[in-house]
């Protein structure tokens, strides 16, 4: 058996951004540090912060008075930004630039308004702290409304068919959104949009190199934990192209019979999976029989995003 390493994999510029941020303020100010929400969706990511010192919440209400807390990577709503102010808490902001730009788009657009057709998951906190950003403008009385599927876009009611834009969730099926948007454009031939899509380049990179790694093997890992929507949709893409594929937290997660009658094996991690778990499902594939481990070629990422200014004033001093 070989394996065939998928590149580029694993932590995106985002991702790396956000868990140094905790790590830092940590060292800054000390254990407790409150995190709102995973900070990115990786159980062996949190686990390791936890151990740290870091505290996960749901809800601003449960961090005690004059606490640091730290938005996830996701980001937040505007209620929630608001509501760390009035509670004079120290915030720190671990939101992706990927996605705060996506916030300032919907912001753009109400304050022109315009009705906004957000393409995502429900419940996904990415989602929720984008539809947080809307605001009524009263003149035009401008909604939201949030697509998840090629019949919600067929069955859509806007009230304004002419005043429109749309936004995306940045992790989403690169091809499935792309025919949610042409069908979008079918419907409402007003609408307008991101001049690029706002699918991130972690995202887009992470399924081409399944896409072309699928060409060449019999069934794809992919490290990643089931609330990721980014590794989701890389298993999605190796069974859109044909080839078996599971989601696997690491190591112990992987099956044997998974592997009879199988040549080659693709592994790849989504964008919050630390290399550490691929390096644990390499050497467990190595004792089931792997003999050979060959890295694919692929799209270099240099993306590096800046901490916020806070932390690099700090950290500098
Ligand atoms: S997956 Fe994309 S949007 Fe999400 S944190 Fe990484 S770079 Fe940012």
């Amino acid at each position: 058996m070989e394996v065939l390493l998928a590149n580029p994999r694993g932590f995106c510029a985002g991702v790396d951004r956000a868990i140094e941020i905790v790590e830092r303020a940590l060292e800054l100010f000390g254990a407790p540090v409150y995190v709102r929400n995973e900070v990115v969706h990786n159980r062996f990511v949190v686990d390791r912060l936890i151990a740290m010192g870091a505290v996960f919440v749901k809800d601003l209400d449960e961090v005690p008075d004059h606490s640091t807390v730290i938005f996830s990577a996701h980001g937040v709503s505007r209620a929630v930004r608001e509501q760390g102010q009035d509670r004079g808490l120290k915030v720190l902001d671990a939101t992706c630039p990927l996605v705060t730009k996506i916030h300032r788009e919907v912001a753009r657009y109400c304050r022109k308004g315009k009705d906004v057709v957000l393409i995502g998951h429900a419940g996904h906190p990415e989602v929720e702290g984008t539809l947080g950003q809307w605001s009524r403008d009263s003149a035009t009385g401008n909604e939201i409304y949030l697509v998840q599927s090629m019949s919600e876009v067929a069955h859509l009611q806007i009230n304004q068919p002419d005043n429109l834009a749309y936004v995306t969730q940045t992790t989403l099926s690169v091809d499935e959104t792309r025919d949610m948007i042409d069908a979008l454009k079918e419907r409402f031939p007003a609408i307008s949009g991101p001049r690029r899509e706002d699918i991130c380049y972690a995202t887009q990179n992470r399924q081409d190199a399944v896409k072309s790694m699928a060409r060449d093997v019999d069934l794809i890992l992919v490290v990643g934990s089931a609330n990721s929507s980014n590794s989701n949709q890389l298993r999605e893409t190796a069974e859109k192209e044909g080839v078996r594929s599971f989601l696997i937290d690491g190591a112990d997660d992987i099956d044997p019979e998974w592997l009879q009658e199988v040549d080659h094996v693709g592994v790849t991690a989504g964008a919050s999976a630390p290399e550490i778990l691929v390096a644990g499902v390499i050497k467990h594939l190595q004792e089931l029989g792997v003999l050979s481990v060959r890295e694919m070629g692929g799209e270099a990422e240099s993306m590096e995003f800046a901490l916020p200014r806070e932390l690099r004033i700090r950290t500098s001093a």
